[in-house]
């Protein structure tokens, strides 16, 4: 194994094999992708739970040079993800850069050698020209610290480390946590068990899901005649780009979009689900867009049935046999099921210790100061890194227009330095501020500065109140920006 590289790309999901074939179309082939998990596929390959499907248009949630004519479903099974991770590893000759089961502890730009020495687990080092970080968003789950969780004696799984082995049924079970991934999880889990309590501390928007599965004639279609497939892939985007912009980032001119969709969940509950009492527990206090909303058909009608119970009394503790409420009841338990997410901001900007010049940590940087990235990829400090998962660089509800966007942008910027004989880019201060402050300024207009979002437990929000996760711009405005920036925005040597 050498250990000196054109680039090293740490993870091996879609944002880090999307960077490895834009590194390519650029002519490096020496690259080396480090990957913590044991295969590729990154959120697809960790997360396994029944249920798991995406719920953006599979037509669109896919890299559009790569279409996939084959999804069984408009939203695809996880599975078919996977499979779809694998091609695309496979169709770009990908695998032979990627080592898995490394971990990445840390990197440190070396002034004196002009390059990044990464630290991997067990003491090895490598090196290389550029680093790429494609460690995801949703990648740290979360455990809930409430007291007493270490002591259950039963099962304990966290979503994103389903076991399969584990036979569910029968068992009294409990979920705690109300966010999508439970939303998909829990008719699955109520079909198994013989008694389900679900842990709700804040209720989820949730509309309708208009999922169907695929006809042969269509994905036979979409094979014969790609354009038949873009034409679809351009209807879904189109929808999620009004939904972001105008349910989101312009709710200032929109508001009265918030209050519709607000509506038309409100009318799916009140077809769904019954009981006055349980509706109410399930209608959400917050405004439509502050917290990701979800799509499920399946979800509300779970709560009809006699075996499924919605707690809304928050946890006091859990001991050897179950969970305490704060009201004193007990409920006693044979598989306990945490559906509570990733830690974002406290663990995962960035993922891994990353030092540039004169010492500048980024993750002491963005929490001194304020979480910031140019064009979402790139900061003052650190040379030759793209930080494919930054503030500001999530530009809309499908990821594969954020990958798609920050392949453009490092095509523009590493084409640029090939035309100067450079070696080493960095953003300047000046762009960096002038595009922090434009994102400040279209972040004025938004929900999250307009709408009631106290009370949703975002995760868009980081610990200073500010959110900083979403792209406050359009998916187009971003691609076309990746594609104009100002090659002045960077200094080259
Ligand atoms: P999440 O949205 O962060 O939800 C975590 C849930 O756990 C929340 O209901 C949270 O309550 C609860 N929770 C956390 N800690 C708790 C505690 N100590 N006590 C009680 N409740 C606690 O995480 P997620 O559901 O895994 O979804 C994360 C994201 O993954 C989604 O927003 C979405 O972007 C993505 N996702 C996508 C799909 C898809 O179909 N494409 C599917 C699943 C997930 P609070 O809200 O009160 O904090």
């Amino acid at each position: 194994m050498r250990s000196h590289h054109d680039a090293i790309i740490v993870g091996a999901g879609f944002g880090g094999m999307g960077a490895a074939i834009q590194l390519r179309r650029l002519g490096y082939d020496d690259l080396v992708i480090l990957e913590r998990e044991s295969d590729l596929g990154g959120t697809w390959h960790v997360n396994r739970y029944p249920g798991l499907a995406v719920d953006i248009p599979s037509a669109t949630y896919s890299y559009s040079f790569e279409p996939n004519p084959y999804w069984s479903r408009l939203y695809a099974p996880g599975a078919e993800l996977k499979k779809y991770a694998e091609h695309v590893a496979d169709t770009y000759d990908l695998r032979r850069h990627m080592r898995f089961g490394t971990v990445v502890e840390g990197a440190r730009w070396d002034e004196e050698a002009q390059l990044w020495r990464v630290s991997l687990a067990g003491g090895e080092t490598v090196s290389a020209v550029y680093l790429l970080t494609a460690t995801g968003f949703l990648s740290q789950p979360k455990m809930p610290d409430i007291p007493g969780i270490e002591t259950f004696a039963g099962k304990v799984i966290h979503t994103t480390a389903w076991d399969d082995s584990y036979d569910l049924a029968g068992k009294r079970a409990a979920i705690i946590g109300t966010g999508a991934t439970a939303v998909q999880l829990i008719p699955e889990l109520a079909k198994e068990v013989a008694d389900l309590t679900v842990y709700q501390r804040t209720p989820i928007w949730v509309t309708a899901k208009p999922d169907f599965d695929v006809p042969k004639a269509v994905q036979t279609l979409f094979a014969r005649l790609p354009l038949t497939q873009k034409v679809a892939r351009f209807g879904g985007s189109s929808i999620l780009e009004v939904l972001m912009v105008a349910g989101v980032l312009k709710y200032k001119e929109f508001r009265p979009f918030g209050k519709v969709a607000e509506a038309v969940a409100k009318a799916h509950l009140r077809r769904q689900v019954k009981d006055p009492e349980t509706r109410a527990k399930l209608t959400p206090d917050y405004t439509f867009g502050c917290k990701r909303p979800t799509f499920s058909n399946t979800f509300y009608p779970t709560f009809n049935k006699p075996h499924v119970h919605l707690e809304t009394t928050s946890i006091a503790s859990i001991d050897e046999t179950g969970i305490v409420t704060s009201d004193g009841n007990r409920t006693d338990l044979d598989v306990l099921v945490l559906a509570t997410g990733f830690n974002l901001w406290d663990v995962n900007f960035p993922a891994i210790e990353i030092i540039g010049r004169d010492g500048k940590n980024l993750g002491k940087w963005w929490r001194d100061t304020r979480f910031q990235a140019y064009e979402g990829i790139t900061m003052p400090g650190f040379p030759n890194l793209f930080s494919l998962n930054s503030p500001y660089s999530y530009s809309g509800l499908s990821y594969f227009t954020t990958i798609e966007s920050q392949m453009k942008h490092m095509d523009r910027l590493v084409t640029e330095m090939q035309k100067k004989g450079a070696t080493v880019f960095e953003v300047t201060q000046e762009a960096n501020d002038r595009f922090l402050d434009r994102m400040t300024r279209n972040l004025e207009d938004s929900v999250f500065r307009l709408g009631s979002c106290a009370s949703a437990n975002s995760y868009y929000f980081n610990q200073h109140g500010e959110a900083t996760l979403l792209r406050p711009t359009s998916t187009l405005g971003a691609f076309r920006e990746a594609g104009r920036f100002p090659l002045t925005d960077y200094t080259y040597a």
